[in-house]
C-alpha cells in the first residue's frame, strides 16, 4: 500500500452498477473496518480520470450500451492497466469482467477491444441468455468455500491459456462456454459473472482481496454467523428444483 489507508476504487458507478454491484464496495469497506483497517473509498465517475494509486479496484455489471461506453473510456484513460502494472487488485463483475478481456461484442454487434488484463475473449451467445442462480467450486488454490451468485448475461466467455477459471459450476452456466468454468483470474485480476452482490454472498472473496492488497496470509477473524445463514439459505434455494 502506498500509505496507511487502503484505497478502494469503485469504477464508473454511473455506467456499471446496474445490478446492485455497488454492494461489493460496501462489503469490502465493512470487512476492512471490522479489522480496524483504515479504508478510503473513491467513486470514479466515467467523466473522471482513474487514479493509478488505488489498492483495490471494483467494476460492476451493466447493460450493453453503458458497457461499450465504459470500455471506450477505460481504454482512453489507461489508468487501470497502469494500476495493475503497479500491483493493484481488480475485481470485476459481468460487463466489467468482459471489459477486462481482449474483446467482447458490443450493443452495435461489433467486436470491441477490452483492456486485455485477463486472457479471455467474449462472444455473443447464440442460445438463451444465461439467467439464474449459480453454485460453483472455487479453484482450490484460492482456498475459498463454494461460490454462490446470480447470473444474467448474453455474452459467452472463453479462457486463454494464461487465465485460470475462478470456479467450476455445479449449477448454472458461468462462462457459458459449455466447459463448466465460471469467471477467470490471473495474478491480482479477477472476473466473475456473479451478481448478488457477489461479495455480500461470498464475503471471504472480499477478504481475499484485502489479503492481497495488504500482502498478508490471514486477517483477524470476524463473526460470520449472519453471512453463513444467508449463504446456506441461498445455496439451499439454488438447489431446489425450479
Ligand atoms: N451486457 C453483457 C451481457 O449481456 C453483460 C451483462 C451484465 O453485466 N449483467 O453479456
Amino acid at each position: 500500500m502506498s500509505d496507511s489507508s487502503l484505497r478502494l476504487v469503485w469504477i464508473y458507478p454511473d455506467l456499471l452498477s446496474t445490478y446492485g454491484d455497488q454492494g461489493n464496495a460496501l462489503v469490502v469497506e465493512r470487512r476492512a473496518r471490522q479489522r480496524r483497517l483504515d479504508v478510503t473509498r473513491i467513486d470514479v465517475r466515467s467523466d473522471q480520470p482513474i487514479p493509478t494509486s488505488g489498492d483495490i479496484y471494483l467494476i460492476g455489471g451493466g447493460e450493453d450500451r453503458p458497457q461499450r461506453l465504459a470500455a471506450e473510456r477505460l481504454g482512453r484513460d489507461g489508468g487501470l492497466p497502469r494500476a495493475v502494472e503497479n500491483g493493484a487488485i481488480v475485481f470485476a463483475v459481468c460487463a466489467g469482467y468482459q471489459i477486462l478481456g481482449h474483446e467482447f461484442i458490443n450493443d452495435l454487434g461489433q467486436r470491441q477491444p477490452g483492456l486485455g488484463l485477463l486472457d479471455v475473449k467474449t462472444v455473443r451467445g447464440e442460445g438463451e441468455r444465461c439467467v439464474g442462480d449459480v453454485l460453483g467450486d472455487i479453484d482450490p488454490r484460492l482456498g475459498l468455500p463454494p461460490l454462490t451468485g446470480f447470473e444474467n448475461h448474453q455474452g459467452v466467455t472463453y479462457l486463454g491459456p494464461t487465465a485460470r477459471p475462478l470456479a467450476r459450476v455445479r449449477l448454472g452456466r458461468g462462462n457459458g462456454s459449455g466447459d463448466g468454468t465460471e469467471g477467470a483470474y490471473s495474478d491480482t485480476v479477477f472476473g466473475t459473472y456473479m451478481h448478488g452482490p457477489v461479495l455480500a454472498r461470498n464475503p471471504l472473496i472480499a477478504d481475499l482481496l484485502l489479503k492481497l492488497a495488504l500482502d498478508v496470509n490471514a486477517l483477524p477473524p470476524t463473526d460470520d454467523r449472519w453471512y453463513e445463514a444467508l449463504r446456506n439459505e441461498r445455496i439451499g434455494a439454488a438447489q431446489q428444483p425450479a
